[in-house]
């Protein structure tokens, strides 16, 4: 079978050709490997490593199991793409210095830009949160297949005017890697059968890519330890710290203003309260609701169970608000949702020429919101050390693992610290650093429902543009320690609080 030339996207860049299945060699690959890179994974991660990787290398191919569909729309290699994907603004900063005019992009397809508390506001344990007029982080809410096709077209386009040429490879599935325990040379492909090619043909033979960097950006589903083990390496350490949780998520459009607050709802669940749920706006009018519980409390994916579901979450607010919506797709559910690290940046965890990016590398309990913007600072990290070293060269791979571990930390820190009572067996025992830092970032977010000093850290932190430990600037220790934890509202607030009356 030739390979088929197509565009990306309706209207994307002339230059710029994807093609089906792995029956000719790209022109890229042709020429020989020296300055060949190929992203194993056309998704979000891997189109950022694209980014990373423009003007350093000759050419980048991507190998990309689903074929795009036309338009913003939903595809089978990233099923979580059902659910609610907030991206962080910690995240976006990231994806605007690696693809300036993103922002600006999302916005023009329907994004609504969410400032945390005064555009989405949380209702805790001890309350509702004040609805402080604080625009320090606009997060994006916008569906996923949105953020995939504005992404993806926007590095089409950058690829298109830059030195380096990009071939992607739609419907071809990456099945191993080429190379030795100490250096990854390329790696092997096939076409996809029915997913890849037309419904039911048998693709050409497997094949190999050469290249002198692969990059993995195949998100959960990632093989990398299983492909270790055939180059004769041993798989990269692994941690899993799992909650259990799962969710459950409706399309709704509001049937009058009474479903349309002018604010996203966060509930989320909290110990003695297991079931949550976000409400949050999104594209064309429409809003997704998201539920979400741990085990034993899972949110169920029909029509009554899911309503009855909302019923139960700590707040009946959402629940409120169903007879002023209609449904406007069916329910999905999701189960996989662990938080799973491979320290790959660990010394001897990483072959010369293999870098793992995004979910392939860590994923985290989605309810945090991070993986997205995790991608994206781990894709900037790399393109960092590309940067500062002039590109390809030996040690890049080692440097470039243990950057984008450094930009996965915070995140890691955070999520692992809030999901460890919610496991159980050997992943719940935590040690002492951890025990001390999570009653310490207890108290002080408690105290962050109503002092807008300590919100604002919190946020900073948690919205991922700040490390962890600014939460124990002495300031904001002594106000965690001595301010008393006052109740939160006992209703959603209507009201914005400006920031000067609020301190
Ligand atoms: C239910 C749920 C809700 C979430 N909500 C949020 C949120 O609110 N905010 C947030 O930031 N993050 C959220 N996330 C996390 C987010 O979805 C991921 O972090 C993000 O998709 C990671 O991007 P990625 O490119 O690494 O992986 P993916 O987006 O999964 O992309 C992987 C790509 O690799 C391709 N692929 C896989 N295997 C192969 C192969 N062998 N050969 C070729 N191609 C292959 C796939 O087809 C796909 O295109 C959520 C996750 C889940 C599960």
């Amino acid at each position: 079978m030739a390979a088929r030339p197509v565009p990306v996207t309706a209207g994307a860049c002339p230059v710029t050709r994807v093609r089906d299945g792995v029956g000719q060699m790209p022109e890229a690959v042709a020429g020989g490997a020296e300055r060949h890179a190929v992203v194993i994974g056309g998704g979000l991660a891997g189109m950022l490593a694209v980014t990373a990787l423009l003007g350093h290398v000759d050419a980048v191919t991507v190998v990309e199991r689903d074929r795009y569909p036309t338009g913003h729309a939903f595809r089978k290699g990233v099923p979580q793409a059902r659910h609610l994907h907030v991206f962080l603004s910690g995240g976006l900063r990231a994806l605007e210095e690696l693809l300036p005019g993103t922002g600006r992009a999302f916005t023009d397809a329907g994004a609504r830009l969410l400032y945390p508390p005064r555009d989405l506001v949380t209702r805790t344990v001890v309350g509702w949160q004040h609805r402080f007029d604080e625009r320090r982080h606009g997060c994006l809410s916008v569906t996923r297949p949105v953020i995939d096709g504005v992404v993806r077209d926007r590095v089409l386009r950058a690829a298109a005017a830059s030195a380096t040429r990009l071939e992607v490879l739609e419907a071809t599935e990456a099945i191993g890697l080429t190379g030795d325990a100490g250096r990854v040379t390329g790696v092997r492909v096939r076409a996809r059968r029915g997913g890849g090619g037309r419904t039911g043909e048998a693709g050409p033979a497997e094949r190999s890519l050469r290249a002198a960097l692969v990059v993995d950006a195949s998100g959960r589903s990632s093989k990398a330890p299983q492909w270790y083990a055939e180059l004769g390496r041993p798989a990269p350490r692994q941690q899993t710290v799992d909650a259990g949780i799962a969710y459950a998520t409706r399309m709704f459009r509001p049937t009058g203003p009474a479903g349309a607050p002018d604010m996203g709802i966060n509930i989320p669940g909290w110990p003695g309260s297991p079931r949550g749920a976000v409400y949050v706006p999104v594209e064309d009018g429409t809003w997704l609701l998201t539920a979400a519980g741990i085990r034993g409390h899972h949110p169920p994916t029909d029509d009554q169970g899911f309503a009855d579901f909302t019923a139960t979450i700590g707040d009946p607010y959402i629940h409120g608000l169903l007879p002023h919506v209609e449904p406007v797709s069916p329910i999905y559910g999701f189960r996989d949702t662990a938080n799973r690290r491979r320290h790959f940046e660990r010394s001897g965890a990483v072959p010369e020429g293999f870098v793992v990016l995004g979910d392939a590398n860590c994923t985290f309990n989605p309810v945090y919101g991070q993986g997205m913007s995790v991608a994206a600072l781990g894709a900037l990290a790399l393109r960092r050390t590309l940067d500062a070293g002039g590109g390809l060269r030996p040690g890049l791979t080692k440097e470039a693992q243990r950057a984008v571990a450094r930009a996965t930390d915070a995140a890691w820190t955070l999520a692992v610290g809030a999901d460890r009572p919610f496991t159980s067996g050997p992943d719940a025992r935590a040690g002492l650093g951890e025990r001390l830092s999570s009653w310490y970032v207890q108290r002080l977010a408690l105290r962050a429902v109503t002092d807008p000093v300590l919100g604002a850290a919190f946020r900073d932190v948690l919205c991922l543009t700040a490390p962890s430990f600014r939460l124990v600037a002495p300031r904001l220790v002594l106000r965690t320690m001595l301010l008393p934890r006052r109740p939160g509202l006992s209703a959603p607030p209507t009201a914005v609080v400006p920031l000067r009356r609020a301190a």
